[in-house]
């Protein structure tokens, strides 16, 4: 049932694109001159999409931004969005759904642990209900005092201005303050360029110890929690070594400080377990998700407790003021754990964990050859079905490439091999150099491959 659209219909819709919409992350001045308008998508099958002008392209970014993890295309998910819609499209507050009340529970099957699930729509305002649940327990249990949230320099949590107060990334921050206040620095967790210029294994894992210092110097009465991405997505691709989270744990443990993972990225699949914390020997406080959560055919994040945080807002109903003030209207959609339901039946089916562990290996194997052939490539890393490379000028003193050099190798496989590939942001002031790959969980051989050798012939032209 789709609709063809003519040629002179399509050429209308570019046309009210480039007049009309004001696109996310965009430099609009790129577009005024005539002939040059923004992409548009049409339709996506699989892991192939289809622009309007009728170019077709591999993508190796799953939606640009990591989201579309079963794949373009997935009629079950629709059908099971449009029965719930016609069924029961919404209903907020206080009453669940048929969708939401069965999701909560497959979900939370897979992450041990972890015993609650409240709903919203985006993996800003999923960060945000910790902030404030961080937040409220310091004013339930003492003066307030202890409300201070730590993040991690490089990592990113969100565009809203307190997501953004909790993101350590000078791209994304830079001329938004003033910012919330209460939020404090950790250093960031980078082997590659460690901010302790130390080697892993002759190390003492200062950059997970450096938390307790942090902590001594806020004072641990006044910090409540502490966000951090189990991989580093945007910041550059940034797996932290296997002690790192455990020595977090303890003192986390020790000084009364909620541990929240925000796995708006890695959940559901991408690193090859169900949640990227999951390689690491710890159980979390908190954990959100967004993007794969329902892989972009609804709009839907979570938020997820264990019991025992759960139970501190459990309180005589006459305390009028003891219990989670929040509400996130379209958290009452019932299309987004409709989908999601869906989305994660499809992964069990398809034994999509398995195909993530074997393709990022594979994947991995053929960057490491990649590095063997071109000096460029200073470092290869990455978990599964996500991936990243960071250019230098020098293998030796790291200098980063310059940022054009990077969005020269995008632009090279999207014009030459229609090739899509994504690059990190800026966390530095100068530089940009890291790219980063997130194919669907449905990659093959044959996908990996067309992504290498776009990657081959670009890093060839380089040169
Ligand atoms: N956390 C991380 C790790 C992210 O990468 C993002 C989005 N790129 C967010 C949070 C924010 O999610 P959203 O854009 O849905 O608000």
């Amino acid at each position: 049932r789709r609709s063809i659209m003519t040629q002179e219909a399509m050429k209308k819709v570019i046309a009210q694109n480039k007049k009309n919409c004001w696109h996310h992350l965009t430099q609009h001045s790129a577009y005024d001159k005539d002939g040059a308008a923004p992409m548009v998508v049409v339709e996506g099958k699989g892991m192939r999409i289809k622009d309007a002008n009728g170019n077709e392209f591999l993508d190796a970014v799953s939606g640009g931004v990591w989201t579309v993890n079963v794949g373009y295309g997935r009629e079950s998910i629709a059908n099971a969005v449009r029965d719930q819609l016609v069924k029961l499209c919404y209903f907020a507050g206080s009453a669940g759904s048929v969708p939401g009340a069965q999701f909560a529970e497959a979900l939370l099957d897979k992450m041990p642990g972890m015993d609650r699930v409240y709903y919203s729509n985006s993996g800003s305002e999923a960060n945000e209900k910790c902030f404030k649940i961080i937040r409220q327990l310091a004013h339930l249990e003492g003066d307030g005092k202890k409300n201070k949230i730590i993040y991690r320099d490089r990592d990113y949590h969100g565009t809203t201005i307190g997501a953004l107060s909790s993101t350590g990334q000078f791209e994304r921050k830079a001329q938004y303050g003033p910012f919330a206040p209460g939020f404090v620095e950790l250093t960031n967790c980078c082997c590659y360029r460690c901010p302790f210029g130390k080697k892993y294994g002759e190390c003492n894992i200062e950059c997970a110890h450096a938390l307790e210092d942090l902590i001594q110097a806020e004072g641990p009465e006044t910090v409540g929690g502490i966000i951090l991405e189990p991989i580093t997505a945007g910041g550059g691709v940034i797996v932290p070594v296997p002690e790192y989270f455990p020595i977090i744990r303890e003192i986390c443990d020790r000084h009364g400080v909620l541990l929240h993972i925000d796995e708006v990225v890695c959940g559901l699949g991408r690193t090859g377990k169900w949640f990227g914390y999951q390689h690491f020997d710890v159980v979390p406080d908190m954990v959100t998700m967004a993007k794969g959560v329902a892989s972009g055919y609804a709009g839907i994040s979570c938020t997820t407790t264990t019991e025992a945080v759960f139970d501190r807002f459990k309180a005589d109903p006459s305390d009028k003021m003891h219990y989670f003030r929040d509400i996130s209207t379209f958290g009452g959609c019932t299309a987004g754990p409709a989908a999601a339901l869906e989305n994660m039946a499809i992964i069990i089916r398809e034994n999509l964990l398995d195909n993530v562990v074997k393709m990022g290996d594979y994947f991995s194997d053929r960057l490491f050859e990649l590095k063997d052939k071109y000096e460029i490539i200073g470092d290869v890393r990455g978990k599964g079905l996500f991936q990243g490379l960071e250019l230098v000028k020098d293998r030796t003193t790291k200098e980063p490439v310059d940022e054009s050099v990077a969005a020269g190798v995008a632009g090279h496989c999207a014009a030459k091999s229609r090739v899509i590939i994504g690059r990190t942001n800026r966390s530095f002031e100068k530089h940009n150099n890291t790219l980063a790959f997130s194919p669907a969980l449905i990659s093959s051989k044959t996908e990996i491959d067309e992504v290498i050798n776009a990657l081959d012939l670009a890093f060839a032209d380089q040169k």
